[in-house]
């Protein structure tokens, strides 16, 4: 595919990470041989996130960079304009206005991710960070090195990704959850349960149901968190991982259509409701055809598929549909936690393996199909169930498979 001939000359894509490297390498790779501008918010160029949670928080310090400069300028042909915030589209010039210019497109994809959620009162104070860039993960690393005494606010992947990282320093952690049933929303209560109870068999205090009500200084030093049960956390660094929310206040006066959550309203294709501009990645809140939801998933591999397949949608000829059997990892204590799909209201039932010695896989069940599955070590099977799920096979189906003898 060349420029022109899809009447597309200059592809501008808003949002230099994950999904924004992968839709630049997509067009590219497709053939498209227009402009490319790649406009991101940080200075640095796009890099890896699950790494600045696990890797980086002990290992040799290198940013998980996709690729150098040079391959973005000679290899892709990509004019890049870093550290430049996308302030709004113009609709009518066809333009993405930055903090310093107005920057023409005939087609637009827009990956601007998002940001942690803060907590008033205690975010932004000195002592506690978020993390979601690298320059947070220096934070956290600096904060380990210094074997600092860490409370972690939020008790999901990336809060237990954190702990897990201060355990192998043996460092003191306590890790405070708002919800008796730690990742109810991500797993379901009986398997957050089931995995939080690494923290306790790892030595870190989880405290449940539960909430940092005020931080206690000595000058300039926090010493304790105060909670809402009234106790009492000795803590001197606080990591605040309590969710994240889409960088769309951007777009606001721009017409495109924001969902509830904030998200981009996209339709299969992930186009939104500005012709010609598509999402992806965590911004994108689109229908998906597999799990029958309308939604924004926030994990690696759907913000690497979306950039690539809004970018072709974007540039090309013929439209694809975008559906997908999410899945995200997670790797605490030295397991690699999976999962796919979606969570139902019924229990998950334990298929393989148990959860006592830290190897299992287990499904979720909706009506007669199988809708969802979590594995724990189990690394080399999720792949099946995923694609299980994918062709809507039967909740009969899916147990069969389980208890036929592996080949
Ligand atoms: C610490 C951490 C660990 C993770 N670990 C895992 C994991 O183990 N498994 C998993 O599946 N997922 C994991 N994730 C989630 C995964 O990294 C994200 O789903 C993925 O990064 C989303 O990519 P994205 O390109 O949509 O958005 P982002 O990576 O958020 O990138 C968006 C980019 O746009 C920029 N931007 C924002 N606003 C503007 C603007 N106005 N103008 C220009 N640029 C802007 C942002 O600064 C950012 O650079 C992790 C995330 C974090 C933070």
């Amino acid at each position: 595919m060349s420029a022109g001939a899809s009447g597309i000359d200059r592809l501008v894509v808003v949002g230099a990470s994950l999904a924004g490297m992968r839709a630049v390498e997509a067009a590219r790779a497709d053939g498209f041989d227009g402009e490319i501008v790649l406009i991101g918010d940080e200075e640095h160029l796009p890099y890896d996130r699950p790494p600045l949670s696990k890797q980086l928080l002990d290992e040799a310090l290198d940013v998980p960079w996709f690729h150098t400069e040079t391959h973005y300028r000679d290899d892709l042909g990509v004019e890049l304009q870093l550290g430049a915030p996308a302030v709004g589209i113009d609709p009518e010039r066809q333009e993405i206005i930055t903090v310093d210019r107005a920057v023409p497109y005939d087609a637009a994809v827009i990956a601007t991710g998002a940001r942690p959620r803060a907590l008033p009162g205690i975010s932004g104070l000195a002592d506690v960070t978020t993390l979601r860039t690298v320059d947070d993960a220096r934070r956290v690393r600096g904060a380990l090195d210094e074997g600092r005494r860490l409370l972690i606010i939020g008790g999901g992947f990336i809060g237990a990704e954190v702990a897990s990282a201060a355990r192998r320093r043996s460092l003191p952690v306590t890790v405070i959850e708002a919800s008796p049933y730690p990742l109810e929303r991500a797993l379901g209560r009986e398997m957050g349960k089931a995995l939080s109870a690494m923290h306790a068999r790892s030595g870190v205090d989880l405290r449940i149901g539960t909430s940092v009500v005020e931080l206690e200084r000595h000058g300039d030093e926090i010493v304790a968190a105060m909670l809402s049960d009234r106790s009492t956390v000795a803590c001197d660094f606080v990591l605040v991982s309590v969710g994240a929310i889409p960088n769309t206040a951007w777009l606001r006066e721009s017409g495109v259509a924001l969902a509830p959550d904030g998200g981009v309203v996209c339709d299969r294709f992930l186009e939104s409701s500005l012709p010609g501009v598509y999402a992806a990645g965590d911004i994108a809140y689109f229908p998906n055809s597999v799990t029958g939801r309308h939604g924004r998933i926030e994990h690696w591999t759907s913000a690497n598929e979306q950039g690539a397949l809004a970018a072709r949608n974007a540039v090309g000829h013929e439209k694809r549909e975008y559906s997908t059997v999410p899945y995200v990892w997670s790797d605490w204590y030295g397991n690699r936690i999976q999962f796919v799909g979606r969570i139902s209201d019924q229990a998950p039932v334990v298929v393989s393996g148990a959860i006592d010695e830290s190897r299992f896989i287990a499904l979720y069940r909706d009506d007669d199909r199988v809708v969802g599955a979590v594995s724990v070590n189990e690394p080399g099977r999720i792949m099946k169930e995923r694609r299980r799920i994918a062709q809507g096979a039967s909740w009969s189906e899916a147990l069969a498979a389980h208890a036929a003898p592996a080949h």
